[in-house]
């Protein structure tokens, strides 16, 4: 029996969609991962601490390459950028000119090479410019053709591509189409071999290609329809979800529409059609069928520039509220020194140490190479994308009316052009893109139940026979009578435990506790509600969120100790900063604990059942609905 059994659901559509994620999913974990350790109980602070040090001649290039960058920063002006909705040209050049198309390029194919941690450290500097300075820089080298190129590309393709990358040929990944969002396994772009077996001809539409109205290079997934590879019909049969390596200006490409957002303004993401495009077979990426596992790979690392962005938003953040916290006076006082004011700002703080430690532990655990981090850089990109995006909007409500104020009319009536609103706008995408906060709690929960999969084996499955199920039942109680002992007592218990931590001992000894029950009751959770635990989306959802706040409060611990160690002075401010973050996230995985099993779920998907069968359609009325009849819902494919 197949873990995958677990999967099998009531629609064709839904096993078909959980088929290829499972396809393309990383089965063997070659070492081990911390975060994975958080949801099984064993939470292990020792792979992540002492905190992973740099190579010092890459550290050296990375903190040089940084200086360069801030000063063509300081000649970019991002008011402009969010004006014309459009980077200028000499930025396009000065970026080019400094390598930054090429940061994560090896230097032996003309890029900086430099570490995703400082890789990272540019795109949250350059963001606070204009956060589309960063969708830019990201969509190119994060996900664009040359991860993929790098990962699965051939010597012959590095050679040709990664140059021309770092040298600043934009590029683009184009995976989304109209009908196919969080679900790539239905994609409709085709890739037909041609009779020679010499090229494939491309069919299809791409929606919302970050770059795509201005790139060289495409990297692009699409369907190769089944065929014998030799035509003699003897031989393997092939075809499949396939990735491809394109030149944009290939005859048949058009972009049809530069779509406009409510964020992100200057960032050039556009509709791109496909017909009968020419790509010589040398251009494809990997195997055929390997394309969806080739993408998503790309996307696992590639997520890790959200993290960074948003640290960078939260630094921005914590400035303006403390500025003006002390400047703005109402009712006698600063408002900082209003407490409801003041708890916003301490969470702001707070926060923005966080997500700059979970940015920075995620992107060292994948630069040491040691330890798989899927599982960090998903909890990363979901927890920060989240989390900014509540600062942002406390941002907006410290600074009241001026935070729904444009930066432009604010600078207009002779007051500083500070774009609060505009943050909340841009930070609004990083919930969607890039696996929306849904599709990451998914997929981490995927992990983190996998183990039970494993043990449960037929007793997971919906449609297993009886007799399976009971052999499958003898297996399983033996590996819980064997495994559910090691979640009763663990260091957390232990009054000393990881005392060379100081004052955040006790953090972390709350984590090791917490990491214990979080497993228990995923296996109360998988024992409940057995094969219909994967439609129990919510509550593995608080599972996942529990574990992300363990996992921050992990990083931050880790991080206050390394400065500590590093320098006393600014350490202790670290300390401080860790230690009232941690308080928070306690407050928040002690209320996911209480509402695991919530009640109000039952009511809310009979609720939800209702809406959606429309016989709840009275309370819709009283309203106009000016877009109804403008057009489908979802435009159609085809030209
Ligand atoms: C500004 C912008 C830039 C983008 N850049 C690119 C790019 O460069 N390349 C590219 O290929 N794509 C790009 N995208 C596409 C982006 O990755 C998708 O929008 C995203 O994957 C979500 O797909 P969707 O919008 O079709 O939402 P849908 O998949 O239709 O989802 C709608 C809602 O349902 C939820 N949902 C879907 N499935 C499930 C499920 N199984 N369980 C629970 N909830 C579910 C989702 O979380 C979401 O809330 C971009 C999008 C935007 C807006």
């Amino acid at each position: 029996m197949s873990v995958d059994a677990v999967h099998q659901s009531s629609t064709p559509g839904e096993r078909k969609a959980r088929e290829v994620a499972e396809e393309a999913r990383e089965k063997e974990w070659a070492r081990p991962s911390f975060a994975k350790g958080i949801y099984l109980g064993a939470f292990d602070v020792t792979l992540i601490h002492p905190y992973p040090v740099p190579d010092p001649e890459v550290a050296k290039r990375g903190t040089q390459f940084l200086e360069t960058l801030r000063e063509v920063c300081e000649t970019i002006d991002g008011a402009r950028i969010e004006r014309e909705d459009h980077i200028p040209d000499d930025t396009m050049a000065a970026l080019r000119r400094i390598g930054a198309f090429g940061m994560k390029i090896p230097r032996e194919f003309g890029g900086l090479g430099l570490s995703l941690v400082d890789y990272g450290r540019a795109l949250m500097l350059i963001s606070t410019v204009h956060p589309s300075l960063g969708a830019l820089l990201s969509a190119h080298q994060s996900i664009g053709v040359p991860e993929p190129v790098k990962m699965f590309g051939t010597p012959e393709q590095m050679q040709e591509y990664l140059p021309r990358c770092a040298a600043g040929a934009v590029s683009a990944f184009l995976l989304t189409e109209p009908d196919v969002g969080s679900d790539p396994a239905r994609m409709n772009s085709t890739a037909t071999p041609t009779e020679d077996g010499s090229a494939y001809l491309l069919d299809g539409v791409k929606l919302w290609t970050t770059n795509g109205p201005i790139a060289e290079l495409l990297v692009v997934m699409a369907a190769v329809p089944p065929h014998d590879g030799d035509g003699s019909g003897r031989g393997r049969r092939r075809g499949g979800i396939s990735a491809f390596v394109v030149e944009a200006d290939s005859p048949g490409i058009t972009v049809e529409h530069r779509n406009k957002f409510m964020g992100l303004r200057g960032m050039e993401n556009g509709v791109t059609r496909f017909r009968q495009v020419r790509v010589p077979a040398a251009n494809r990426l990997g195997r055929e069928g390997q394309g969806l596992k080739i993408a998503l790979t790309t996307l696992n690392t590639g997520r890790l520039s959200i993290p960074a962005i948003v640290a960078g938003a939260g630094k921005w953040s914590l400035g303006i509220a403390r500025q003006w916290s002390t400047e703005r006076v109402q009712w006698g006082r600063p408002i900082g020194e209003h407490e409801a004011v003041g708890s916003k700002v301490a969470f702001i703080a707070a926060t923005a140490f966080a997500l700059e430690s979970v940015f920075e532990l995620s992107a060292a655990l994948a630069d040491a190479g040691q330890k798989d981090f899927r599982i960090e850089a998903a909890l990363a990109k979901l927890w920060s994308s989240e989390m900014g995006y509540r600062v942002a909007d406390e941002l907006v409500q410290i600074r009241g009316g001026r935070g729904f104020e444009t930066a432009d009319s604010l600078a207009a009536r002779g007051e500083r052009a500070v774009p609060a609103e505009q943050l909340l706008r841009d930070m609004r995408i990083n919930r969607i893109f890039e696996g929306s906060s849904e599709i990451m709690r998914l997929l981490i929960a995927r992990e983190a139940v996998d183990v039970h999969l494993h043990a449960a084996g037929e007793l997971a499955s919906r449609e297993a026979p009886i007799l399976a199920k009971a052999h499958s039942a003898v297996g399983a109680s033996r590996f819980y009578a064997r495994w559910l002992p090691t979640l009763v007592a663990g260091q957390g218990m232990r009054p000393g435990a990881y005392g060379e931590f100081g004052q955040l001992a006790r953090h972390l000894r709350f984590v090791e506790r917490s990491s214990r029950t979080l497993a228990r009751r995923t296996f109360y959770a998988m024992a409940r509600w057995q094969a219909r635990l994967d439609r129990k989306e919510v509550l593995l959802g608080r599972i996942v969120d529990v574990g992300a706040e363990l996992f921050a409060m992990s990083a931050v611990c880790t991080r206050a100790d390394a400065m500590r160690r590093q320098d006393p002075a600014p350490g202790a401010d670290a300390v401080r900063l860790a230690d009232a973050f941690c308080e928070q996230s306690r407050e928040r995985v002690a209320e996911t604990f209480r509402r695991l099993n919530a009640s109000t779920d039952r009511t809310d998907t009979r609720l939800a059942r209702a809406v959606l069968d429309g016989r709840l359609r009275w309370l819709e009325d009283g309203v106009i609905d000016q877009s109804e009849g403008t057009g489908p819902w979802i435009a159609p494919s085809a030209p």
